[in-house]
């Protein structure tokens, strides 16, 4: 990544703390991970060879309750980046109001390179160097980029033969038959939609007729995809990790789900539309971008030339700084991550406290309480941004940190 998100992020959080009375010193316990790991550990290869792999997980703050925060395999991830996650994984808790901190693990590695067997052996071996931090009470991981529900079973599986017993709470995001809930599948991409729909009516526009650029066709894109096609909006443009195709009439989302999403091959080998790069995918002519693939895809270059009048943050951290300033200047409303994406974080609390109670809710009863969360912090965030008359993402940091500061206060500093 040529962007420092790191830097981003402490960026963003300096912004906030302006707008608040936070002491100084409190400033810095929020500026650093109260922990971070780095491992290095090998796999037999399928051929017999070994080969090391380098991994994370940090810790970025426990004030509110256990960490919390996805595992990410991506060849260009490093401690930095990962660190910046995990922040920005506690200000997501804080807005969305559930007992978390935030944390982020990440594995240097393209999955797609590694066979099946390899990307298990993989996974136990990392869980095993990390697993002296995780626990249901500690530390709970989740899926993120390059990982999924079999990712999360491994979890559990290695993290459960050795401590002795099944311990399901200790991973979110499992199959719904390992202790996995209706719903989390789903929940970041339908977070994503109520979202905009609730954006939408702030900015009078009508969803329903509303062309969608969304970028990035994985678990969260594809999602959002199709549910706000059901929401009456036309998805004129989509793309994953090789590119995008356009077609202005609107694309068939469904079957596109159904062809590419996950798989090898992706969009572009659908015929019936122009073909774009994923930077060109974000200049199309839109009334609402789903950025929704990975970080610093709109910067202070193209933020210039973005046509939506509505960004809804999908991915974590897709807009810069730079870009924040750029679109708000121009009238874009930015719906940001720790808002719009909270769905995932948020039914991933749903299936940890499922796990601890040993008592599973149907998926009406998830998707229920999923909307409920989401409009209610999506209604705080925007009359605090009035109050202060700020962005949205400015406003989220400040309730999200406001809150993580007051918890750290009122707990006091050990010893
Ligand atoms: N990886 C997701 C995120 O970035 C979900 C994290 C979780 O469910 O713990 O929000």
């Amino acid at each position: 990544m040529t962007t420092n998100v790191l830097q981003m992020a402490r960026d963003q959080l300096a912004i906030a703390v302006k707008y608040l009375d936070i002491d100084p010193g409190l400033h810095q316990v929020l500026n650093f991970p109260k922990r971070q790991i780095t491992v290095h550990f090998p796999v037999v290869l399928d051929d017999g060879s070994i080969r090391v792999f380098e991994g994370y997980r940090v810790q970025h703050n426990s004030s509110r309750g256990p960490t919390k925060g996805g595992i990410r395999y991506h060849p260009d991830v490093d401690l930095d980046d990962t660190t910046a996650l995990a922040m920005w994984m506690t200000w997501k808790c804080a807005v969305a109001n559930i007992p978390y901190g935030g944390a982020k693990g990440s594995v240097k590695v393209d999955p797609k390179e590694l066979s099946i067997r390899e990307l298990e052996k993989m996974t136990r071996r990392f869980v095993t160097e990390i697993n002296i931090i995780l626990g249901e009470r500690t530390d709970i991981p989740a899926p993120d980029i390059g990982t999924n529900g079999q990712v999360m079973a491994w979890i559990m599986d290695t993290f459960s033969m050795q401590q002795g017993y099944t311990v399901p709470g200790v991973v979110t995001g499992k199959p719904i038959e390992l202790g996995g809930s209706e719903g989390r599948i789903e929940a970041t991409g339908r977070g994503v939609v109520v979202s905009a729909e609730e954006a939408a009516k702030v900015i009078n526009l009508n969803l329903a007729g509303a062309r969608i650029v969304v970028q990035g066709f994985g678990n969260v894109g594809s999602i959002a995809a199709r549910l706000i096609e059901e929401a009456g909006a036309t998805v004129v443009a989509v793309s994953d990790a090789l590119g995008g195709v356009y077609n202005p009439k609107g694309l068939p989302v469904s079957e596109l789900c159904r062809r590419y999403s996950g798989r090898d091959g992706g969009v572009q080998e659908h015929k019936d539309a122009e073909r774009v790069t994923n930077k060109e995918i974000l200049e199309l002519p839109c009334d609402v971008l789903i950025p929704a693939a990975i970080s610093a895809q709109i910067t202070g270059e193209n933020a210039g030339k973005v046509k939506a009048k509505l960004v809804v943050e999908g991915a974590n951290g897709p807009c810069t700084i730079e870009a924040d300033h750029i679109l708000s200047d121009r009238g874009v409303f930015v719906v940001p991550d720790i808002v719009a994406n909270a769905g995932g974080v948020v039914v991933s609390y749903f299936e940890w406290v499922q796990d601890l109670q040993n008592f599973f809710w149907d998926e009406n009863e998830v998707n229920r309480r999923l909307e409920r969360i989401m409009k209610n912090s999506f209604a705080t965030v925007e009359s605090t941004m009035r109050a202060h008359k700020t962005d949205m993402r400015t406003a989220a940091y400040i309730i999200g940190v406001k809150r993580v500061a007051d918890a750290t206060k009122t707990r006091g500093i050990f010893p």
